[in-house]
């Protein structure tokens, strides 16, 4: 039976990114796609960036395949206007999705565009599961009398669901990480992952590290790093941090997962590029890495996922470079690239 899956173009290169890959998925398995309008294009269309029958598609759906959103047509200061990234929570929250997984695997054809030397990044393969429903960005909040204040709030439950994410997802070591040594949340987080760990997955190397530390080792050792395990404010600045140790935005995919049952949206790190929509010079590869995960966390098709990404592996290998790797390659040619050696 084919699965269906829902893409959400989005803005800017997003649908130019999204329909080359929709024709690579399609040589990859049998699938049923339904497109919808999502953020710019959908407030444009329904004055909302999310309606509710995307929504309710996307619930009905096996998995979602998101390009990206915004864009300056859409940017305002006026707090009553709809906003494209309304879209993106409105998604979050509507399939429940508090686990975000984030590879980073430089590329050996792209060593050198990576701001470290060679030899500190050689090897390097790791995955951030950041927490994405709770902690300081969901707490209460205020402000009054001169002051204001934001709450950092979790749960045992919460912090038990992402923490099995992180153990499912490692080979063979998760680094949590957290700032135990002030933070009561921080405290919980490592007591509860230390239970998880002991009671589900005791095969599975532990580690704790203090987030200040984690962001100094990320430089200095990144190869150390199989799964790094942590919550939502930590895993938005460490994420970022990770992913520039490729080299590219346009390269790094990202995957949301809820729990087992509800879609997982696949997409893209980088944003809708509005200075380069429309040239036809996008790099695919981000949005093709999310198809990759799609396959493989959303289908279980571990060897269709694997053959994807090295597909894009070899096709850099023999030279491909878009412009933001400092090549001329178009969006299209990128495509047939990995065509070739898929
Ligand atoms: P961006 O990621 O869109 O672009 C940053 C720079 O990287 C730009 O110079 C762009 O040309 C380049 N770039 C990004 N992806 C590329 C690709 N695939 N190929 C070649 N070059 C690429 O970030 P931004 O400029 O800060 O944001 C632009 C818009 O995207 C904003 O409206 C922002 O809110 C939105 N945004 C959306 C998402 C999302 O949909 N998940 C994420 C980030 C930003």
């Amino acid at each position: 039976m084919a699965r269906r899956v829902v893409t959400l173009p989005g803005d800017g290169i997003g649908p130019e990114i999204m329909a080359p890959t929709l024709d690579v998925l399609g040589r990859l398995g049998d699938f049923e796609f339904e497109a919808h309008p999502f953020g710019g294009a959908a407030i444009d269309a329904h004055g909302t960036a999310l309606t509710d029958e995307t929504l309710a598609a996307c619930r009905a759906a096996d998995a979602v395949l998101l390009g990206a959103v915004g864009g300056p047509r859409w940017d305002t200061t006026d707090p009553a206007a709809p906003r494209p990234e309304q879209g993106l929570l409105g998604l979050r929250k509507g399939l429940g999705l508090f686990a975000n997984l984030r590879p980073v695997r430089p590329l050996p054809a792209l060593y050198d565009a990576s701001p470290l030397r060679r030899e500190r990044i050689e090897g390097t393969d790791l995955l951030v599961v950041r927490e994405l429903t709770g902690g300081i960005y969901f707490g209460q909040r205020a402000r009054e009398d001169g002051r204001a204040y934001d709450t950092c709030d979790y749960s045992v439950g919460e912090i038990e669901r992402i923490a099995r994410v992180g153990f499912r997802s490692a080979r063979s070591r998760v680094t949590s990480v957290d700032k135990a040594n002030v933070l009561e949340t921080s405290r919980l987080w490592r007591e509860t992952v230390g239970r998880v760990h002991g009671d589900e997955f005791p095969q599975v190397q532990l580690e704790h590290l203090l987030v200040d530390n984690a962001a100094m080792q990320l430089i200095a050792a990144p190869r150390h790093f199989d799964v790094i395990l942590t919550e939502n404010l930590f895993g938005d600045i460490l994420s970022d941090e990770a992913a520039m140790l490729t080299g590219s935005i346009g390269l790094l995919p990202s995957a949301s997962l809820g729990d087992e049952g509800t879609p997982g949206v696949f997409e893209p790190v980088h944003g809708s590029a509005p200075d380069i929509a429309g040239t036809g010079r996008a790099n695919p590869l981000a949005m093709l890495l999310s198809a990759a995960l799609m396959l493989r966390h959303g289908f279980g098709m571990q060897d269709e996922a694997a053959a994807l990404e090295s597909a894009v592996d070899r096709a850099l290998e023999s030279g491909l470079r878009t412009a933001d790797l400092g090549g001329d390659a178009t969006t299209e040619q990128a495509m047939r690239a990995v065509l070739e050696h898929l």
